[in-house]
């Protein structure tokens, strides 16, 4: 087993991932760079959502590890235990990776000035007047400043989903892993939140973002990976996989997404 390098903000190696006889990753291996955006294609039940599961230590994978800036997340293989993080580590570690959602996943029940300062605050990474200033930063950053005291119910969906991606920056996190952000929301609300996305991946955050968003990733990726079966079938620059696939897998895709 290779050591994992640091220059690396994720390190996905060797990961298989099976829920009784259904293997949904059969042997994945990735390197996510730091300030690199990644751009995750795939048909449905490729694996995706599974894949950025074991990175944020949501789901833990059968065998291989994942490390996070050189620090290893878990590690197993061939079913063998050889290392365990204590519970403990494990959150210390899902602090410094961001999670954005399909669906939003705001606290219903919270304003978005609570929903966006409440992790910095609840970790103890700041004091309560703290994070709410970093909060109310963040909020004006991705436009919603005239919505801070308001509450999810009463946003867009895009709105909400801007929220959310606020709420992950607030952690300052090393990586943040975005699953098909704008998948559930009316077209007319996809760009507000892809141009969210571009403004964070221009600020220089790691970023792993699963979308059908053809013309994202060819604007925005620095790197596009196509799975299909659990597995990597090809990755590369935007024009190589988007404009050149190599595989018919990937062709076969692309021609029902664009
Ligand atoms: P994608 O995000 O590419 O659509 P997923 O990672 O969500 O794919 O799912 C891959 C496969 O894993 C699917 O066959 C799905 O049914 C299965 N799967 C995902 N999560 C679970 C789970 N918690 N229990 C059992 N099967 C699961
Ligand atoms: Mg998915």
């Amino acid at each position: 087993m290779t050591a994992p390098t640091r220059s690396a903000a994720v390190e996905v190696h060797d990961v298989h991932k099976w829920y009784g006889a259904n293997r949904v990753l059969r042997g994945v291996s990735l390197t996510v760079r730091p300030s690199e955006v990644m751009v995750i294609l795939g048909p449905s039940g490729s694996g995706k959502s599974t894949l950025l599961r074991v990175i944020n230590h949501l789901e833990k994978p059968e065998v291989g590890y994942v490390s996070l800036d050189g620090e290893l997340i878990g590690v197993r293989r061939q079913g063998e235990r050889l290392k365990e993080l204590s519970e403990r580590a494990i959150l210390g570690q899902r602090t410094r990776i961001g999670f954005v959602f399909q669906n939003f996943n705001l606290f219903p029940h919270m304003t978005v000035l609570a929903n966006v300062a409440a992790a910095p605050a609840a970790t103890g990474l700041l004091r309560k007047a703290e994070a709410e200033e970093l909060a109310r930063t963040l909020i004006a950053r991705v436009g919603l400043a005239d919505k801070t005291d308001a509450y999810p119910r009463q946003l867009s969906g895009g709105q909400q989903q801007r929220v959310a991606i606020a709420r992950a920056l607030a952690l300052r996190p090393e990586v943040i892993l975005l699953d098909e952000p704008t998948s559930a929301l009316d077209p007319e609300l996809v760009g507000e939140v892809l141009s969210v996305i571009k403004d964070v991946a221009r600020g220089g955050t790691t970023l792993v973002v699963v979308t059908h968003e053809i013309g994202f990733a060819r604007e925005v990726a620095d790197r596009v990976v196509f799975m299909d079966g659990g597995l990597i079938v090809e990755q590369g620059s935007p024009a190589e996989v988007l404009d050149n696939p190599r595989h018919q897998r990937t062709r076969e895709f692309l021609s029902k997404v664009l």
